[in-house]
């Protein structure tokens, strides 16, 4: 047993809770439509969800509205909110999103406050693949899962309280890095295996494949290694660029993917967070679906994040 093991029924647990708090309107769920579209052999998934906002402008989204200023949803949550409370050893707790757009949205979040800028340490990580592996497991349909985490002011989080999210793919989705590591040997932490930059895409972001074994896998110094490697490159690009520190991070079972971040909006209208640098892109509204088209998926990742360095020599990385 390790303090890291979920209960064998977590996954109805999740879907106990969330059934509970929709009906008692705990949480809100937002209808959405999935348009399916592929970008340079890129597959995305533009999610238009018009409930969300009315305006394509910068303000708040109506959950921050209503609350007041400085409520922090994590600190003290609901029961009828939790899924499980003091996760290993009470380190974290597993919450539901309070407005999804995709069901059983959930929240992996630190019990003490710990800042959202902070990197993403080696038992949140492991934690984080525990949550994917039992959601995996359990699923009768061979949903596949992944986990991201929005790191700092520009990286897309509208909450300061450390949190990293759980969602479902869409059917029959293969997010881009699934294609990149397919070929690939796992990273090993003893090995000087560079970061995988797909050259397909014109945005700065680095790869590494996981291990499969699990008792290699869930280890704290395989997990730190791995993650200090992505995250030395993606601060090399944001130090040289002279930019807070701000990025994306998307994981599965498989690879874990790091992108730094430019911007926290593109052309002052369109918020993307991690999700997107996978293909998965939200539009609140009919305007933002318009200009998702009309400028492209990839154009609109360059500009929040940065340009591709692959074809820039690995000795340039010197953080
Ligand atoms: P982010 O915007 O990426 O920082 O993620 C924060 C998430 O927390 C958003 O998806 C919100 O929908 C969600 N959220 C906001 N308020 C609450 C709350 N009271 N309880 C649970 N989740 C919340």
């Amino acid at each position: 047993m390790s303090k890291y093991d979920l209960p064998e029924n977590f996954s109805q647990l999740v879907e106990e809770t969330y059934q509970n708090a929709l009906k008692s309107g705990e949480v809100v769920f937002q209808d959405s439509t999935n348009e399916y579209l592929e970008e340079d052999d890129i597959p995305f998934v533009i999610t238009h969800a018009p409930g969300l906002s009315k305006k394509p402008t910068r303000e708040k989204a109506p959950e921050q509205d209503a609350r007041p200023e400085g409520f922090n949803p994590f600190a003290n949550p609901e029961p009828t909110m939790t899924v499980l409370s003091d996760y290993a050893d009470g380190q974290f707790n597993i919450l539901l999103n309070k407005y999804p757009i995709v069901h059983n949205h959930l929240l992996l979040t630190t019990k003490e406050f710990k800042s959202q800028n902070s990197p993403l340490s080696p038992p949140e990580l492991i934690a984080s693949l525990k949550i994917l592996e039992s959601l995996e497991k359990a699923s009768t349909k061979n949903e596949k899962f992944f986990g991201f985490y929005n790191c700092g002011e520009n990286s897309g989080a509208s909450q300061p309280h450390k949190h990293i999210q759980f969602l479902k793919f869409p059917e029959n989705f293969q997010p881009f890095p699934n294609g990149l590591v397919s070929n690939e040997d796992p990273f090993i932490a003893t090995s000087l295996k560079e970061p995988l930059q797909s050259k397909n895409v014109p945005f700065a972001h680095f790869v590494l494949p996981l291990e499969k074994d699990a008792s290699k896998l869930y280890d704290e110094d395989y997990l730190a290694m791995a993650f200090s490697s992505l995250l030395q490159r993606t601060l090399t690009i944001l130090r040289d660029s002279e930019k807070p520190t701000a990025y994306n991070v998307v994981f599965t079972r498989k690879w874990i993917l790091v992108a730094p971040r430019s911007n926290a909006y593109y052309k002052d209208v369109l918020g993307l967070n991690s999700a997107g640098f996978v293909g998965l892109i939200l539009a609140k509204n009919e305007e933002l679906l318009e200009l998702i088209k009309k400028d492209g998926a990839l154009n609109i990742l360059k500009a929040v994040g940065f340009p591709n360095t692959s074809d820039q020599p690995t000795d340039e990385y010197h953080y």
